[in-house]
């Protein structure tokens, strides 16, 4: 089946902006409150939501096997379990009717009224219900910058690392959408200056500039998948700011990994940007050496992105400032062979399941994915617009991550991950 909604000459009847994130040609998946407290699923195209439940009520994706509640639901995981052969028709019929040629909604204003909001009118809900949440890190700039950070330039880079794709499994419950706050966590940890641990608020508060994948249902237990079907599996991409603090992860990490100082937050953009969508900006990601074992090695090319990402921190004052340009193409391990280890011993990957990269630095130090790099292990201090200086974050800074892809037809974005830092939570006595 063509995915025809990815023709680049394609133009849409709503008026948008050039140049914005959401052309006629991305048409990603959300979930929103109208101010009317309707929850609904929806797609976005330019500066205007628009709601499914009401589309698919009216009749607009007549011919397409789809139960009729499938849209108003405040997840998408029942869509996402109905697999890519759905996604694509649906995709495909939204891109039809809001073709500047077709008159079938166009030329209906009773139904435009019921189905089409302007984006200051929603507020954006968490997209999917996160059964589990995979952090992988497959960045061998970062794996290798917080190895030398940590243990020395000698043994950066540990002997599993260049054989398989690294992860823990992260915490589920505190994936929060772009626009929630979060409190400063506290937590144990060991200062420079004290012989013993102490608990209190982080004084390390750091980003991780990812982006995550959201699967459908992949396998049964005890069934690994194949290399060449695991792409099948995945519904689409979000950025993703995995929240850490430096402080109590130094502390914890050894010898199980990642806990108290990572599963406070994550951070997700709201609309979830297809891989259908995303298939014109395919590229080749690093050349791997050694040859990964046979049941990583993928048998065709083009297996990874070229998504551009940017990071600011936006003071109180408004001011953004720009910490880091990176690009999701500069990951060693792609999302299929992420997704194929992370089965191959049978574990079971659900529709709703969330599988974050790992922090995504580049080769210079300008594209650095977190300020333990960018600061290199608090060395250089980040100076602002404001004249202040960061070597982590400070209460009521503002994080925006952004993404998009470019080439010389079209551009699509995934627009912005966004969290506010707030104070530590002290419980009044
Ligand atoms: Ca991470």
């Amino acid at each position: 089946m063509k995915i025809l909604a990815n023709n680049p000459s394609k133009k849409t009847w709503l008026d948008i902006d050039k140049g914005s994130d959401f052309p006629i040609q991305n048409i990603p998946f959300g979930v929103f409150i109208t101010k009317d407290d309707i929850i609904t699923i929806g797609t976005r195209i330019g500066e205007y939501a628009i709601d499914l439940g009401a589309f698919h009520q009216l009749g607009y994706f007549n011919g397409i096997p789809l139960t009729d509640d499938i849209f108003m639901q405040d997840s998408l995981n029942d869509f996402i379990s109905d697999g890519r052969k759905t996604w694509r028709l649906v995709r495909n019929r939204i891109s039809e009717v809001f073709d500047a040629e077709n008159p079938i909604l166009r030329d209906n204003m009773a139904h435009r009224g019921i189905i089409i909001f302007d984006m200051n009118e929603i507020e954006m809900l968490l997209p999917i219900y996160v059964g589990d949440y995979t952090d992988f890190y497959s960045s061998k700039e970062h794996a290798t910058n917080v190895g030398e950070i940590f243990r020395g330039k000698d043994n950066a880079l540990m002997p599993n690392w260049l054989h398989m794709p690294i992860g823990y499994h992260g915490r589920a419950s505190s994936i929060v959408v772009s626009g929630t706050s979060i409190r400063r966590p506290s937590g144990q940890m060991m200062n420079s200056s004290s012989e013993s641990p102490v608990f209190g608020p982080t004084q390390k508060l750091d980003m991780e500039i990812e982006m995550a994948f959201i699967t459908t249902d992949v396998n049964n237990l005890g069934e690994p998948i194949a290399i060449e079907e695991a792409n099948e599996y995945i519904f689409g991409m979000v950025l993703f700011n995995d929240w850490s603090a430096r402080d109590i992860q130094k502390w914890e990490y050894a010898p199980l990994g990642p806990f108290l100082g990572k599963s406070f937050a994550s951070t997700i953009s709201p609309w979830i940007v297809t891989m259908d969508a995303l298939e014109p900006f395919k590229c080749e990601g690093p050349v791997q050496t050694p040859e990964p074992l046979s049941y990583l090695k993928h048998k065709k090319n083009g297996n990874s992105f070229d998504i551009k990402l940017q990071a600011f921190l936006e003071t109180k004052n408004g001011d953004a400032n720009l910490l880091s340009e990176t690009n999701f193409k500069h990951l060693y391990w792609t999302m299929g062979q992420q997704l194929t280890h992370h089965t191959s011993n049978g574990c079971n990957v659900k529709a709703g399941d969330l599988m974050g990269s790992g922090t995504i630095s580049g080769p210079t130090k300008e594209s650095y994915g977190s300020m333990l790099e960018l600061t290199w292990g608090s060395k250089n201090a980040i100076t602002l617009k404001d004249g202040s200086t960061r070597l982590f974050f400070d209460d009521n800074d503002k994080v925006i991550i952004r993404g998009y892809c470019q080439n010389k037809e079209a551009s699509i974005g995934f627009g912005e991950c966004t969290t506010k830092i707030l104070p530590t939570f002290n419980r009044k006595k």
